[in-house]
C-alpha cells in the first residue's frame, strides 16, 4: 500500500486525493470488503474514531452491511460495484480471506488497499502459503500437493499417513477438510471433493494450538498483541484463553518472531493473525494465517487497551502504532449456533440476563437472525483481575449457555 499521507480522523485537508467525496474535515469513508462479523467490528472501530464506513457485499442483511453508513450491494467482482466503492472510500480493507485477490487489485488502482492483494493471494492458497512460511524458516506439519493422480499415488509413499486432506483454497472452519487414515481413504476423499486442488498434511500430535496477531504498518513499523491459546472443537475454534502464565515464555517468543517474520516476508499491512500447533515434544510449527483480524483475538475488544479493529484502522488510515497493553485477565467463549438450541434440540434464546449478572462478561453478538448449528453468531468475552475470577465466570457462563467445560 502505498499510502504517503495519512488518512486522519475527522477529515483531512492535506490529502486531495483521499478527500475525493470528502470536502476538508468532512469525515473520511474507508471501505471494506466483505459483510461478514470482522467487517462488522471494523466498522464499529472506524466510526469510534470519526470516520464514515462502506461495505460492499452482496447480502442485504450482512452483519456489516447493516451496521455502515454506506452499503454497497454487489457481488464482490462486480466492476460497478468495485468502482463505487473506491469513488467514496479514502482507503479499503478486506475482512474475510475469500475476497477475489483480483478484485483487490483491481481497487489498488484507484485507492490505497491494506492488505495487499499480494498477502490475501497466499493466505488464499494453502499451497501458496505453505511455501511463503518455509521461505520465511518457520517451521509447518509435513505435507505433499496433491493436484494430479500421480501425486496423491506418490503421497502415499511419504508417510503422512494419518494425515488431513485440505482443500488448497476456500476452506474455514474445518469445512473442505476430510481426516485420512489409509491410502482408499484418502483416494475415496479426493474424489468427494471432486479433485480439487488439495494439501495432505499429516496428522500431528498436539499439545495444544496458539495465536498471535500482529499488526504492521505501510512504513514496516509492527506491533504485536499477547499470544492466545486456542481450544478447536470440530474444526471450530471454542475457547481462547489469555493470561498471565497461560502459555511458556518461550513459547510465546517463538510464535511473535514467527509471525513477525511471516509478515515482513510479505511485506505486509494491516492486521495479520498466524496460527500455531505446539506439538506434545514441546516444537512449535505454524498452521496457517489469517489475512485480517481473529476469531481468536476479540477478546482484545475488552481485555486491552486497543483492539485488533482498533489496529486494523490505524495500519489501513496510516496511523501511528502503539503496542497494545493487555489489561485484564481474559477468556473468549465462541457463541455458536448451537447455544440457540436446547437439549431436546428446540430452538430457544439463550439466557443472557443469568450471563450478563456474572461479573466481568461482555456479550458480542453479530446481528444475525438465524442461528444455526456451527455458525458464528458472537462471542463472549470474559474479563478480570485475576485468571482464577475470569476461569470460574467463564465455566460458569459456559454452563448456563450449554457450552461444554474447557
Ligand atoms: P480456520 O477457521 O481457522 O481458517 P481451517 O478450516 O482453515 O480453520 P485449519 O486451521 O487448517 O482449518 O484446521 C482446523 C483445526 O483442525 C485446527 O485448529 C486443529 O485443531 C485441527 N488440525 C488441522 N490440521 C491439523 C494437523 N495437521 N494435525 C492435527 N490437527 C490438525
Ligand atoms: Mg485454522
Amino acid at each position: 500500500m502505498t499510502n504517503s499521507v495519512s488518512l486522519l480522523p475527522g477529515g483531512n485537508a492535506a490529502s486531495s486525493a483521499s478527500t475525493a467525496s470528502n470536502s476538508a474535515f468532512e469525515p473520511l469513508t474507508l471501505g471494506v470488503m466483505g459483510g461478514g462479523q470482522l467487517g462488522r467490528m471494523f466498522v464499529h472501530a472506524a466510526q469510534s474514531m470519526g470516520y464514515f464506513t462502506a461495505v460492499l457485499d452482496p447480502d442485504a442483511n450482512s452483519p456489516a452491511g447493516r451496521v455502515s453508513h454506506r452499503h454497497i450491494q454487489t457481488d464482490y467482482t462486480d466492476p460497478k460495484g468495485l468502482q463505487q466503492l473506491a469513488e467514496c472510500s479514502a482507503a479499503i480493507t478486506t475482512e474475510f480471506e475469500n475476497v477475489p485477490a483480483p478484485a483487490l487489485r483491481e481497487l489498488a488502482k484507484l485507492r490505497p488497499v491494506a492488505p495487499g492483494a499480494d498477502a490475501v493471494a497466499i493466505a488464499q492458497d494453502r499451497a501458496a502459503e505453505k511455501a511463503h512460511f518455509v521461505k520465511c524458516g518457520v517451521p509447518c506439519a509435513p505435507y505433499a500437493l496433491i493436484e494430479t493422480a500421480t501425486q496423491l499415488e506418490e503421497a502415499l509413499s511419504t508417510n503422512l499417513l494419518p494425515g488431513i486432506l485440505k482443500t488448497s483454497r476456500m476452506g474455514y472452519d474445518g469445512k473442505g477438510q476430510v481426516r485420512i487414515k489409509d491410502a482408499d481413504a484418502l483416494r475415496a476423499a479426493w474424489q468427494d471433493l471432486k479433485q480439487v486442488p488439495c494439501v495432505l498434511e499429516k496428522m500431528l500430535p498436539l499439545a495444544l494450538e496458539c495465536s498471535v496477531i500482529v499488526a504492521r504498518g505501510c512504513d514496516g513499523q509492527m506491533v504485536n498483541f499477547p499470544v492466545q491459546r486456542n481450544l478447536h472443537r470440530e474444526g471450530i475454534l471454542a475457547v481462547t484463553e489469555v493470561y498471565e502464565g497461560h502459555l511458556p515464555q518461550a513459547l510465546q517468543q517463538q510464535a511473535v518472531a514467527a509471525a513477525r517474520s511471516i509478515a515482513e516476508g510479505v511485506n505486509y499491512v494491516g492486521v495479520l493473525c498466524v496460527e500455531f500447533f505446539v506439538l506434545q515434544d514441546g516444537s512449535m510449527v505454524v498452521n496457517e494465517m489469517a489475512p485480517r483480524p481473529h476469531n481468536s483475538g476479540h477478546y482484545t475488544l475488552d481485555a486491552c487497551d486497543q483492539s485488533q479493529f482498533d489496529l486494523q484502522v490505524r495500519t489501513l488510515a496510516g496511523l501511528p502504532l502503539t503496542q497494545p497493553r493487555q489489561h485484564s485477565a481474559a477468556i473468549m467463549l465462541n457463541l455458536l449456533g448451537d447455544v440457540w438450541f436446547d437439549t431436546n434440540n428446540t430452538l430457544r434464546l439463550p439466557d443472557w440476563a443469568a450471563v450478563l449478572a456474572l461479573p466481568g462478561t461482555h456479550l458480542h453478538l453479530y446481528g444475525k437472525t438465524e442461528a444455526r448449528k456451527a455458525r458464528k453468531m458472537g462471542h463472549l468475552n470474559v474479563t478480570g483481575a485475576s485468571v482464577e475470577q475470569v476461569r470460574a465466570v467463564a465455566l460458569k457462563a459456559a454452563a448456563i449457555l450449554g457450552i461444554e467445560a474447557f
